[in-house]
């Protein structure tokens, strides 16, 4: 049975039910967590209040050094974590070690851009005066994370916010909350007390952050019907929110792409983490010219893809989370199939990879505008290809759409990249090579996939307020000031 961790230890829950962990590859059962009660948020926030108290004010350079420390412990535990995070999540550990990697990363990028960074000086209105601008924390920050980066896009949260001065009420995925506990227990206790702090369990635990008048900034990262939810909550109190959502990216691959590069990327686009991935190639529009070569080789290609039990050396793609993920995903594809898709692999469970919730990756073409695959978000491994005329065609169709996570093309001719680029509304762009971050650069989403962004400054940003200091240094009384009778001459008469 695993603790919460608040005030700087593990705590158990105050009354809170069990709740089993499942590895989604195996069925087992790997660990048993609590499904924390509004109480123990309550506790997890009064503990951060007083962190943060004491937080805010240690000099930058000296939460700098701590948070390096964060990361030097992250890289020492990799073998740990990324074993949790393949058990709980299904992901092959090669790419939980990258997640490992890329979250010491982030706490590496923040220690140093948060001692550096600064607020300005502002050329005053009047004699002796200074005014000057200071960056400060918000205070308590509420962090909810999804299943399929779990300590990743918790990181992209944690890592600035506590950098600036706040502290943190981190909940997971009640998916995966294993890697997330042990990383506050291995990495992150060396921090004062009350700085960081987790609670399990699922949308109730949640909403009780969400509503927590302590709680100033909820950073989430979920699905776009989550996010509505967690907004218009977040509103009625006037607390701040920085939404990370659903996506329906789309992908082009123009007539002059190289295929050797082409084939493989959009496959790792799509397939990577079993197609659990908010910026997955998720509507791929191939121009006619180069369709049925692509097509071709993207079936060669998808028999190449080992399904398996992610602790597999040997495995590609592990299983969907849970029972309802893959179970959403075949009502997704039958419902595409019924109006007129084609499947040219896949569509269908696969048992000889085991008894989890394992999903052929699978190609489907016909596919249109209108199919569930195309104006629904498919959180699995389902490439649905559209080919259209030409380039404008295909830029049109990629710029329809209701959401603006991400977008990537596949092309060497500037004309057609900076026009794709120019005409669809996304956060991230890729051409060539999808799906990279770069801590430095902003993440987030445009339209339904979100506001506000994480990573580089702005990421900072999202977790501190900007004030304006105004001094005079030579006291004297103001001639403004009252009684206004002495300015009755400059009224017109
Ligand atoms: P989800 O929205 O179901 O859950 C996300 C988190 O919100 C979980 O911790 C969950 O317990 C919590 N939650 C659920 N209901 C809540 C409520 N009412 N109030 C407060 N918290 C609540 O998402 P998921 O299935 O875990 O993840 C998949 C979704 O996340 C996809 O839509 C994907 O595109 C999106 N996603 C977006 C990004 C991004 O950066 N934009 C990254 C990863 C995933």
């Amino acid at each position: 049975m695993r603790q919460l961790w608040i005030g700087g230890r593990p705590a158990a829950s105050r009354a809170g039910g069990v709740r089993q962990i499942q590895d989604p590859a195996s069925l087992e059962s790997i660990d048993e967590v609590y499904e924390s009660t509004a109480d123990d948020v309550r506790g997890a926030v009064a503990s951060a209040v007083e962190g943060h108290a004491h937080w805010r004010r240690v000099p930058a350079v000296e939460r700098a050094r701590l948070l390096h420390e964060t990361a030097i412990a992250l890289r020492a535990d990799r073998a740990m974590l990324s074993e949790l995070l393949t058990r709980e999540g299904g992901k092959p550990r090669i790419e939980n070690l990258d997640e490992v990697e890329w979250c010491a990363a982030c706490f590496d990028y923040y220690a140093e851009i948060a001692r550096n960074s600064h607020g300005s000086s502002v050329p005053p209105v009047a004699e002796h005066q200074v005014n000057f601008t200071i960056k400060e924390p918000l205070g308590v920050i509420g962090c909810i994370a999804p299943f399929n980066y779990p300590l990743l896009l918790m990181t992209w949260k944690i890592a600035p916010a506590i950098a600036a001065g706040n502290a943190v009420v981190m909940k997971p995925s009640e998916l995966t909350p294993l890697a997330t506990l042990r990383m506050v227990e291995q990495c992150l206790q060396h921090l004062p007390a009350g700085v960081a702090n987790v609670v399990t369990g699922g949308a109730l635990v949640g909403e009780a952050l969400v509503d927590h008048p302590d709680v100033a900034c909820i950073a989430f990262t979920g699905s776009t019907t989550v996010g509505t939810r967690i907004a218009t909550r977040a509103a009625a109190r006037l607390a701040r929110v920085n939404l990370e959502l659903g996506g329906i990216d789309p992908c082009i691959v123009f007539e002059d792409a190289d295929l050797d590069v082409a084939v493989p990327g959009v496959a790792w686009a799509r397939f990577l983490n079993a197609g659990q991935v908010c910026t997955s190639a998720k509507r791929i529009y191939l121009v006619e010219a180069i369709a049925t070569a692509f097509i071709d080789r993207l079936v060669e290609h998808v028999k190449t893809i080992t399904l398996g039990h992610g602790l597999n050396p040997e495995t590609d793609m592990g299983p969907l989370v849970s029972a309802r993920a893959i179970g959403r995903v075949e009502d997704q594809v039958s419902r595409a199939i019924a109006q007129g898709a084609r499947v040219l692999a896949g569509g269908a469970r696969v048992p000889s990879a085991g008894p989890g919730h394992f999903y052929a990756p699978t190609v489907l073409t016909e596919v249109t505008p209108q199919h569930p695959v195309v104006c629904e978000e498919v959180f699995g491994p389902i490439a649905s290809i559209q080919v259209v005329k030409d380039a404008d065609e295909a830029i049109a169709l990629a710029a329809r759409s209701e959401y603006g996570l991400g977008a990537n093309i596949y092309t060497s001719n500037l004309t057609w990249a900076m026009k794709a680029m120019t005409e669809i509304k996304a956060g991230t762009f890729w051409i060539n090579d999808p799906l990279t971050d770069n801590d430095a650069a902003p993440f987030g989403g445009m339209r339904k996939s979100g506001m506000g962004r994480e990573l580089g400054e702005e990421g900072l940003d999202a977790f501190r307020e900007t004030k304006h200091v105004h001094l005079d240094f030579v006291p004297e009384k103001k001639s403004y000031w009252f009684p206004y009778r002495n300015r009755a001459a400059e009224i017109p008469q």
